[in-house]
């Protein structure tokens, strides 16, 4: 379901000169990780995209293959590369939603030790305390987690990884300007 939704949607390509990760690469990366696939096949020679066996042009990065011979592989580094872009983004999102959880906590102890009554009335004070965390903690966590955490993370994880492109790159074509 998510998948027909996904492609129906326009995706979000950043402004920047890295290829990756074409949707079609991400897919394969995701499916070698989970051992559903073998990191085997026909690759872009310069963004790793799946290319069928008669394709002559990445579909994502335009490269001919005539310009760079396809690869067998997708080189582990690369498998890295989208390992650690995940990760940084979780972490971005998990941080941010946590901050929301405890500012609903300490929110929910305002509103308990700011009202007299309830700070004289254990019972009615839980109950209050006890909504006052459950709903705040959802929104916040999700308005905080899904918003601010999943934007902010997705800078840093970009960042991180046109570096280790630029890396890849040099490393790759650099120097003897061998093809592989
Ligand atoms: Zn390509």
């Amino acid at each position: 379901m998510s998948t027909d939704w996904a492609r129906g949607a326009e995706r979000f390509k950043p402004e920047d000169d890295c290829p990756l990760f074409s949707e079609r690469l991400e897919e394969h990366i995701v499916g070698i990780t989970r051992g559903e696939l073998p990191n085997r096949g026909r690759f872009c020679g310069n963004c790793y995209t799946p290319m069928s066996i008669e394709t002559v042009r990445c579909a994502h990065c335009q490269t001919s293959v005539q310009d760079r011979t396809p690869v067998g592989a997708i080189p582990d580094a690369v498998v890295d590369m989208l390992r650690r872009q995940r990760k940084t983004e979780s972490n971005w999102v998990n941080g941010f939603a946590y901050l929301g959880l405890v500012l609903a906590a300490v929110f929910g102890l305002g509103v308990v030790l700011g009202v007299p009554y309830l700070r004289a009335n254990l019972l009615p004070a839980t109950i209050v305390y006890g909504l006052l965390l459950v709903v705040g903690s959802r929104m916040l966590a999700g308005l905080l987690g899904g918003y601010w955490g999943d934007r902010l993370g997705y800078e840093r994880a970009r960042r991180a990884l046109r570096e280790s492109w630029a890396e890849l790159v040099e490393a790759r074509d650099g120097g003897t300007g061998a093809r592989r």
